[in-house]
């Protein structure tokens, strides 16, 4: 990989590189989720917001498309805005609703696109959409890539069991087919509780699991996101955190606060517990992400020796 300061003193990067290959120099990773403007809307926001995020020196950012139709396209134009940008692009691909042709054209438009790393996602069932004859699992679509490409591949976990699953070791099982089937690392959804998480990481080493995984943080900031996320993840709330949004609900600036506040001290305990690094669901909000990755920057670089003091 070359990395080159530019005239603004951001990287520009001239060849891209594998996930994989900064896991393996780097002890823990930080990385933020994005989601692309919607197929009719102007891409000018979005990437003011992905200069923003750059400019706080992620390990890369990865991606969302939607698991119906026309999200993949937007998915590798934002990617490409990534990379353009001097970070590392993963960009999400679901299946759940697409044949085999229609995956295929994908991600050979993310290969001509320059793009090296994609994360295989069965996708979120779209109501009434047809489901795809070609995969039922995202292990089946991990194989389909690793047979015809050269991406590295990452994959979905679940450290509280995933909803459809009848129960955590089912659900370990199918994701050790995944991790079989060539996923080199897994980001895990959302969660609050950083105990479920440890249990999470010693039922995978228990089960062979040895790829790196990376703990997906959302800092719940705004009371859209507490609503979507209380009635969509199903995920735990610990007593802490819950006492906080029940507080401060109604008060946008409080709960901007606290939210930060709980996210960062999760990612400081799950890094002081040697996570292989934090993915932060920024949802867009660069402004979320600077507080954040400030806060983190002495621990991570304490952690990676160092050598990404740089970091604001
Ligand atoms: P799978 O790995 O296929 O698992 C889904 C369920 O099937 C699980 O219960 C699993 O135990 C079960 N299963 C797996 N294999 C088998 C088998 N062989 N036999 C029986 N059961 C099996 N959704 C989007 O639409 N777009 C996105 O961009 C997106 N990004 C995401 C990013 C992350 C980091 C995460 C954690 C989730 C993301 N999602 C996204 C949501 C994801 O698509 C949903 O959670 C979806 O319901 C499952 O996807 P998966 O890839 O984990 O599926």
């Amino acid at each position: 990989i070359i990395n080159r300061k530019n005239a603004r003193g951001t990287r520009a990067r001239e060849e891209t590189m594998k996930i994989s290959g900064i896991f393996e120099k780097k002890k823990a990773l930080l990385s933020f989720e994005i989601f692309p403007p919607k197929p009719t809307a102007d891409a000018a926001a979005v990437n003011g917001t992905i200069a923003e995020l750059a400019a706080l020196r992620p390990d890369y950012i990865s991606v969302t498309c939607s698991a119906g139709g026309s999200g993949n396209a937007r998915t590798c134009e934002i990617a490409q805005t990534v990379r353009a940008c001097g970070v590392e692009p993963l960009a999400h691909v679901t299946c759940i609703h697409a044949g085999k042709e229609s995956v295929r054209g994908t991600l050979d438009g993310l290969k001509d696109a320059g793009i090296e790393n994609v994360l295989a996602l069965r996708g979120d069932r779209i109501a009434g959409a047809e489901e795809s004859a070609d995969f039922a699992h995202a292990s089946d679509l991990v194989r389909f890539i690793r047979a015809g490409w050269d991406f590295d591949i990452a994959a979905a976990c679940y450290p509280e069991g995933h909803p459809e699953s009848p129960d955590l070791p089912a659900d370990i099982r199918h994701l050790k087919e995944k991790v079989d089937a060539g996923a080199t690392h897994l980001n895990t959804q959302l969660f609050f509780d950083d105990e479920d998480f440890f249990r999470f990481r010693d039922l995978l080493a228990a089960a062979g699991i040895a790829v790196p995984v990376q703990a997906g943080i959302m800092p719940l900031v705004k009371k859209s996101h507490v609503d979507r996320i209380i009635a969509l993840s199903g995920a735990k709330i610990p007593a802490r955190l819950s006492r906080m949004i029940s507080r401060f609900y109604d008060k946008p600036e409080a709960l901007a606060e606290a939210g930060i506040a709980y996210a960062t001290e999760q990612a400081i305990d799950l890094l002081s517990a040697g996570v292989r690094g934090v993915h932060l669901y920024v949802m867009n909000n660069a402004a979320v992400a600077k507080r954040i990755a400030g806060a983190l920057a002495p621990v991570l670089a304490e952690i990676n020796g160092g050598g990404d003091a740089g970091r604001p």
